[in-house]
């Protein structure tokens, strides 16, 4: 359609993903829900990334909406990648990452004039793209911030960045509490960001990332309002505006096929394996183990775990991400796997798994879980209380918001904010492990932990039904960019 031809109330929307599984996974899924809900929706990336969720793309086109990839080349080359490595899932060493964003960087120029050619309404664009405000300024329409995590852990972080009371503490180890919040939170210092701890160019970085936040016409949240509205309400009259769109995976992926490949190019088997394992179980019997898409412990922390799992007695799927191609070799965790068979106690799935899919299964009963945003809705979404295991990032707040604010966790007892898998150590023991395993499964307490989650797995149902928080904040905000182009299309009088 012509941009002449189109009408005042259509709006035209470009999506840029950052990529990384945990922020790109929640970007498309809502960019197909705006396409849904009327919107025309372009979705800006690089051909392999491109490649992980085309399908879907290419299903909600041809079911008749407007929504469409436009793919850049990604100079993997000039990076010294090797061809095809364009997300941070395939990358084993942590300055991967910071090539991945100057690559991004580097093709500033290409993408911007993508915006000027496809005359957007609103650009929504990852919080790790912060020059995408001054890209939005300069045409003269609204930047949405979007994160894929908590309000809490925004919220705590703002805090912590204005009155550092990290600092001055007698150790890394001893407590703080982050004022102003509306519960009583401790942390230690060891669990915040390292850029927070200290100085260097990444935190220089993520300042910017916090200023283009404040600059940006408003933040999209993939979050719902029954489950922390304290904090959203904390984020508007101290941060700005926002909306919360969640949880948007189970908004936009309802059958099977688009749960298995969300995220992933390849198709699920027609009978795979862990589910005739996961069949032969009983309903709420066995703990589902991940880390994400990007933690990758060491191998004695692998062994840790194992031992941890293995001596709680209770049965465990397991999702093993490579260290590197000899990984799959490390004898122990392979000899782990072939006993685990035997004994039917548990199973290993390496390197990625159909996560949606398990989550659903009755015989899960419980998620240990890394605290990545995704993973946690996802774990609320299905019902199921999780033991967290936190390991970078935000997800140390996460962890507070689960297990004291939410009620609905356990925690493993990590303690350090670390990039994992970087050193060969192991930070949390084989008995905190099967300690937390056997309180989550068995204890009374539990069990509450499991009411609870339910009552919010119904609630995130019901946000993003017609009439529900999510939905209606969609609407509005929609409603809210079509009068913005109006306004700014008017002619002056
Ligand atoms: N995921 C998956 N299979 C895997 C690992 C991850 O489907 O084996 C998905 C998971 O369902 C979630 C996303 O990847 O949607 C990971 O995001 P999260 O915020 O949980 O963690 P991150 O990977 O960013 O640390």
């Amino acid at each position: 359609m012509s941009m002449e031809a189109e009408p005042e109330n259509q709006i035209n929307v470009i999506f840029l993903p950052f990529p990384a599984p945990g922020h790109m996974i929640p970007m498309v899924d809502t960019a197909r829900i705006f396409a849904k809900h009327g919107v025309s929706v372009t979705i800006i990336t690089t051909p392999a990334n491109a490649s992980t969720f085309q399908k879907a793309i290419d299903t909600d086109f041809n079911s008749g909406y407007n929504i469409t990839t436009r793919v850049l080349p990604f100079p993997a080359a000039e990076l010294g990648l090797p061809q095809g490595l364009e997300n941070a899932k395939d990358a084993t060493a942590r300055e991967t990452i910071g090539k991945l964003r100057l690559g991004i960087l580097m093709i500033k120029d290409q993408i911007e004039l993508l915006f000027q050619e496809l005359h957007p309404d609103c650009l929504v664009t990852d919080m790790l793209h912060p020059w995408t405000v001054e890209s939005a300024a300069k045409l003269g329409i609204p930047r949405l911030y979007y994160y894929s995590s908590s309000y809490f852990s925004t919220c705590a972080k703002y805090s912590i960045l204005k009155h550092n009371p990290h600092q001055g503490l007698l150790s890394h180890t001893h407590s703080f509490t982050i004022p102003e919040l509306p519960h009583n939170i401790q942390m230690t210092p060891l669990q915040l960001e390292p850029w927070l701890r200290t100085q260097s160019s990444a935190t220089e970085f993520f300042e910017a990332v916090y200023e283009s936040e404040s600059r940006s016409y408003g933040a999209l949240y993939n979050d719902f309002c029954e489950l922390e509205g304290d904090y959203e309400k904390l984020y508007k009259s101290t941060v700005g505006k926002s909306w919360s769109v969640g949880p948007v995976s189970a908004w936009v992926n309802k059958d099977d096929e688009r749960k298995s490949n969300r995220g992933h190019t390849e198709d699920l088997a027609q009978e795979p394996e862990w589910l005739n394992w996961l069949n032969s179980k009983q309903d709420e019997s066995v703990l589902y183990v991940s880390f994400g898409s990007l933690t990758r412990f060491s191998h004695s922390q692998l062994v840790e775990l194992a031992h941890g799992l293995d001596q709680s007695g209770h049965s465990f799927i397991w999702v093993i991400r490579k260290n590197d191609e000899s990984e799959k070799g490390e004898s122990f965790v392979e000899e782990f796997e072939e006993k685990m068979k035997e004994s039917k106690k548990g199973y290993i799935i390496w390197n990625w798994a159909p996560q949606l899919l398990i989550l659903e299964h009755p015989a899960i009963a419980g998620f240990l879980t890394h605290c990545g945003w995704n993973s946690i809705l996802e774990s609320v979404s299905a019902g199921l209380p999780m033991i967290t295991w936190p390991t970078y990032a935000e997800q140390f707040y996460n962890e507070k918001l689960i297990v004291e604010v939410l009620k609905i966790g356990v925690p493993v007892g990590a303690k350090e904010n670390k990039w994992a898998g970087m050193e060969d150590c192991a930070d949390v023991g084989r008995e905190e492990i099967a300690n937390a395993v056997v309180h989550l499964m068995e204890k009374e307490e539990s069990r509450e932990m499991r009411s609870r989650t339910r009552k919010l797995s119904d609630a995130a149902k019901k946000s993003i039904e017609k009439g529900g928080s999510s939905y209606c904040n969609l609407m509005q905000l929609l409603e809210e960019l079509k009068s913005l182009k109006i306004a700014i299309h008017r002619p002056l009088k």
